[in-house]
Formats: C-alpha cells, structure tokens, sequence
C-alpha cells in the first residue's frame, strides 16, 4: 500500500527505538524481546502498550520476566488468530465507517447543489443580474467540491479495496497458522479450541482419537519420508470418511483426533470403523521406486460427550479406549463402553 521507500524509513526508525529502549532498560537483544520492544515502538498492538506503560509506572523499569510475560500474553504464536482477527475486524470498520462517512458527504454537497439550482431558477428574471452571478459563481464552487469529493471517494474506494485484500491476506495467515502443513487437515491448536467450543455448546458429540500402528518400525524400515506420505495417505482417508460439519486434526506426530457434531457413541464407531478399513484398504506403493511397502493399519478409540466432560476428561476417556483397542491386538476400534475398555478401566483404577 505504502511505497518501500516509506516502510524503510519507517522501520528503522521503530528498530532503532527498540534498540534505545533496550540500551536503556539493559535488556539482552533477544529476538523476542527485541520484538516486544519493536511492536511498543509501532503502537499496533495498544494493549500490548498499555500493559508496558503499567508496568512502567509501578516500576519504572520492565526485568526480562516481565517482557516474558508480556511476549507470551501479546505477541506469541498462539495469540496470532485473535490479534489477526482483531486487526482484520479493525481494518474492515474502520474503512466502512470512512465509506459511510463520505457517502453521507457526497449526498449532502448534492443536495447543497440543487438547493442552489433551485434559488438560480427562481431568481430567472426576477433578481437583478448582480444576485445571479452571486449565485451562479456559489454553483461554481459547488460543482468544484462535488468533483473534488468525487476525486476522494475514487481513492477512498481504492484504498478500501486495498484494505479488504490486506484483510484477505490476514484470514489467510490465520488460517495458515491453524493448518497443518503436512496433511492439510486442521492442527492441534485449531482442535483445541474446537473441543472447547463443542464442550461449550453442550450438544452431544464424539470424540476419536486416531494412532498409526507400529509406525516407528514402519519409519525405520522405509525412512521418514515415506513416513510422512503414509501420514498424508491416513489423513486422505480420514478426510473422505467424515461429512462438513465434522472436524478432523492432527493432534500429535501420526495421531489424528476428529470431533463429530451431532454424533452419538455408536455412530461414532461406524465412522471410525469406516475410516479403519479404508487405511487398512489402501495399498502402499513407493512413487520413487514403485516398490510395494504393504498396507498400515490404525487403531482407534471412541469417546462421546457426557455431561459433566471436559476436554481432559473426554480426551481421557477416548486415548484409554485406543490404548484398549492397541492392546487388544490393534487395527481395531473401542469405545467406551466395550468389554476392552472397561478391562483397561479396572486394571487403571
Ligand atoms: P503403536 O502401534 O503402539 O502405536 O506403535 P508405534 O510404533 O506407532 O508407536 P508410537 O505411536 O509411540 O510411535 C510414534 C512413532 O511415529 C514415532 C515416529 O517414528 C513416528 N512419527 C511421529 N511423528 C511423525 C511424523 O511427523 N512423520 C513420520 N514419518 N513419522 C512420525
Ligand atoms: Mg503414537
Ligand atoms: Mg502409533
């Protein structure tokens, strides 16, 4: 939006406050404290500024705990969505309300003009020549500022389109920041805050947990990177197994936990079952060399919603249903109340 000539001189001149700020306060040049400090110094993030300035005036000085703190609260990875979200919502508001502004600003000045498009008619004739010009140099004028404001509403229109891509931009690193880059289904960060919301609604659901077996001895057999492939090929068939509303992530290295909206326990299973056969189903065929590694098999452990859950305690329940179905010789699925889970339940307790 703003030509690199500005950023540059811009930026420098916020590196270098960072950098007098941590001359001053005797900071080590941390990248993360050089960041608070930098982020201080562009005031984006107010909040971030004011709990700096608090600090200050208690104290008059910030340790390095406290930059800690405040990098954690402010600034780290996984504040990310909602400061995007706040800064896109932001951006959005603040040009709409510039757009409303000026639209009302146009229609005033063109009522100004045919208010004085009217008097000009009125006076035809009548008024001495003197009062005419007097009015027609006011039409003038009006005309002028209605071409200047048009002038400024085709910028105004061009920079809120430049706004709304930025805001684009924003929903795509957020987005970005709740991927996982390996299997494209949603990340851990994304599923926690999937189940607390679930939890939240209170509606019935299931939780799976997925696990790939004996993945280690696969990796050492065939390397990591036909690893991470059986990873994708695991993800493909979670992803065709399971309808929009429901949510599948990579939970851990090969685990993958799912939420189904709406699904009971025994539905549950059959979703997982199904997406078990379809692992079990897929032939492994290494692209490079077109050698035939076998088929993997998963195991999985099914949870559902109870009333008084948690996501710890619901993440329990579904984890010790897969450590049943790993015990109960793998390539299988347990829910809650099965034999095997139950088994497991008792030896724990
Ligand atoms: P089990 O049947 O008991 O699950 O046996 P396992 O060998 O799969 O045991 P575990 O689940 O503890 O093994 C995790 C292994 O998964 C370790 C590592 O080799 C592999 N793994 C974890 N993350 C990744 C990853 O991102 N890529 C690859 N290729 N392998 C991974
Ligand atoms: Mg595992
Ligand atoms: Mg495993």
């Amino acid at each position: 939006m703003s030509d690199s000539g500005d950023d540059f001189e811009r930026t420098i001149v916020f590196g270098e406050s960072a950098l007098d700020r941590i001359r001053a306060y005797r900071h080590p040049a941390y990248p993360r404290i050089y960041e608070v400090w930098y982020t201080y110094a562009t005031c984006y993030n107010p909040l971030l500024n004011q709990a700096i300035n608090d600090v200050l005036r208690k104290r008059g000085k910030l340790s390095e705990q406290d930059l800690d703190a405040l990098y954690d609260m402010h600034l780290s990875a996984s504040r990310f969505p909602t400061r995007y979200d706040e800064v896109g919502t932001k951006i959005r508001e603040e040009v709409d309300q510039m757009v409303s502004m000026l639209d009302a600003a146009r229609g005033s000045a063109s009522a100004y003009g045919e208010t004085l498009d009217g008097i000009t008619r009125s006076l035809e004739g009548a008024e001495p020549t003197k009062v005419k010009m007097v009015v027609e140099a006011l039409m003038r004028a009006t005309v002028d500022m209605q071409s200047a404001n048009r002038e400024l509403e085709t910028q105004l229109v061009a920079s809120r389109e430049e706004m709304l891509k930025l805001h684009d931009s924003l929903e795509a690193i957020r987005a970005e920041s709740l991927t996982d880059p390996l299997t494209l289904l949603s990340n851990r960060k994304f599923f926690d805050m999937a189940l607390e919301k679930a939890l939240s609604e209170g509606k019935p659901f299931s939780l799976l947990v997925t696990d790939i077996d004996h993945f280690k001895s696969f990796n050492d057999k065939y390397g990591h990177l036909t690893g991470d492939q059986v990873l994708r090929l695991v993800a493909t068939a979670v992803k065709q197994n399971i309808k929009g509303q429901d949510i599948a992530s990579r939970y851990g290295g090969e685990e993958f936990a799912l939420i189904l909206p709406g699904t009971t326990l025994r539905p549950a299973v059959t979703v997982a079952d199904h997406i078990r056969r379809a692992v079990m189903g897929k032939e492994l065929v290494k692209r490079s060399t077109g050698e035939n590694l076998g088929r993997v098999t998963i195991s999985i452990g099914v949870a559902s919603f109870h009333a008084n859950d948690n996501a710890a305690s619901i993440i329990e329940r579904a984890d010790m249903c897969l450590y049943a179905a790993k015990r109960a010789g793998r390539n299988r699925v347990v829910c809650e109340t099965d034999p095997e889970f139950e088994a497991g339940a008792n030896r724990v307790a």
